[in-house]
């Protein structure tokens, strides 16, 4: 059976919501309700706010970035890393101030840490002047619980995690216009032994195909040159769907839309990148020549450890068949150093991965103990100290490569997708490949695709529009 069911009851009972609080929200603050979003972590979050937006948009608010000029201040966390928690505490703390000024305020916690059991209780304990907290999996139900704080309910703490469906149809308000985000499956089935993922965003569900060929639609009809395909694991798309489908042949459905757009996606795991996926990206003309593809460590004895069901010969072997047929290929990676047990012979296997792939950039991570999860139970003799110095050491291979990759670049011509201004007069886009450029030009031009040669690399590609 499908995990997919979309639930118009839902969408009809959350649309009766909004028109209550877009009725009622004006009374209560005698203008027209502003909200302020904050978002923490990756894109997942960020797509997430998106939505949040929508429907705060249909329920009548405006945005602002200052919390104190808010009727409603919204927090949508990231769990990844404990020190992201930390700075997430303190800036919920800073709405104490504003609650005693103007206790109408409603202030509200979602996300991935919301979805934690002993979060919640940190604050019904410890924050009294939050009123709302949601989990992921029910982030859609946001008006009805606007509605009942702002009807006098008590406080609200809603972590359930039992509806694994996906909710289409609600409204979406998108924060760029030229590159945007379109999630294609949530949750994860990995249960990497470090990443608490799993736990806070439940298991893996796909949209069906033909919601996300509409979306890009009318995503390529409003005018977007980049279109993101999202996912904690977007080449296990397709898994569970009634549908014959996978992710080679979704891109390959949204590489035939008519437009000029560029394709990217993330996240990728090797264990599911297939020859099929990168056959699919050689051949497909508007897909991104960049695979970020996450290895985590280069030792086969911690990637055993972390549960990441591949070898670093598989993974060699994935880059290397990549490298033959994809023209132009650049990859990135994420990174951890130090995981728990790892010794220093472990990482120079991770130090000597990154030279063989020789990566255009990475995301490298000192290990970050996840309370819940396996790694968090492993022995972890290795000081922070000790852990630093290898981080500081991978730093080091890594610039000099990205150095000499862009160096290589230095006299050669890209179609750049412009996609922002970058100060004084100048510009700046991607290629293909994902090389940022920097050049001279008109703030007119941003959205364009434009032939730029690359004059020189000093710290950053520069070049001229040549077209
Ligand atoms: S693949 Fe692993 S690291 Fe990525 S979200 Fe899933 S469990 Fe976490």
């Amino acid at each position: 059976m499908s995990l997919i069911q979309t639930d118009e009851n839902i969408i009809a009972q959350m649309d009766s919501y909004m028109q209550r609080v877009s009725e009622l929200a004006p009374q209560i603050y005698k203008r027209r309700p502003v909200a302020c979003v904050n978002t923490f972590g990756c894109q997942q979050n960020v797509s997430d706010s998106e939505k949040i937006k929508g429907m705060l948009k249909k329920m009548g608010y405006t945005f602002t970035d200052e919390p104190i000029d808010a009727d409603f201040v919204l927090f949508n966390t990231c769990a990844v890393r404990g020190h992201a928690e930390e700075r997430v505490f303190g800036n919920i703390g800073t709405t104490k101030q504003l609650k005693r000024e103007r206790k109408e305020t409603v202030v509200a916690v979602c996300g991935c840490m919301a979805q934690q059991e002993h979060i919640c209780d940190r604050i019904r304990k410890s924050y009294p002047y939050v009123d709302l907290v949601f989990g992921t999996h029910v982030t859609h139900r946001l008006p009805e619980f606007l509605y009942k704080r702002l009807t006098g309910s008590g406080r609200i703490f809603e972590i359930s995690n039992d509806n694994n469906e996906i909710i289409e149809g609600m409204p979406l308000s998108r924060d760029g216009k030229i590159k945007g985000w379109l999630p294609i499956m949530y949750g994860c089935d990995n249960f990497c032994t470090y990443c608490i993922v799993p736990y806070v965003r439940g298991r893996e569900r796909s949209r069906a195909s033909a919601d996300i060929i509409a979306e890009a639609k009318q995503m390529i009809a409003d005018g977007f040159k980049e279109i993101m395909l999202l996912g904690q694991n977007v080449n296990s798309y397709g898994k569970g769907l009634d549908e014959d489908i996978n992710f080679s042949k979704l891109l390959r459905k949204i590489n035939a839309l008519p437009g000029d757009f560029r394709i990217r996606f993330m996240t990728s795991h090797p264990k599911d990148c297939t020859r099929e996926l990168i056959d699919t990206v050689a051949e497909c003309e508007k897909v991104e020549r960049h695979l970020h593809l996450p290895f985590q460590s280069g030792s086969n004895r911690i990637l055993k450890q972390m549960n990441r069901r591949y070898t670093r010969e598989d993974y060699l072997e994935l880059i290397s068949y990549a490298k033959k047929r994809i023209p132009e290929v650049s990859f990135t990676s994420d990174v951890i150093v130090g995981f728990p047990g790892e010794t220093y012979e472990d990482f120079l296997e991770t130090l000597d991965l990154v030279k063989q792939v020789g990566f255009a950039s990475l995301f490298t991570f000192i290990y970050s103990k996840r309370n819940g999860t396996p790694a968090a139970q492993m022995p972890d003799p290795i000081s922070r100290e000790e852990k630093g110095k290898w981080f500081s050491e991978l730093l080091k291979v890594q610039e000099q490569i990205s150095r000499a990759k862009n160096a290589d670049l230095v006299g050669r011509e890209f179609t750049v997708l412009c996609d922002s201004t970058a100060g004084e007069g100048r510009l700046s886009g991607k290629t293909l490949s994902f090389a940022e450029i920097e050049f001279e030009g008109n703030e007119n031009l941003i959205g364009k695709f434009l032939k730029v040669r690359i004059d020189k690399f000093t710290n950053l590609l520069q070049g001229s529009v040549i077209e």
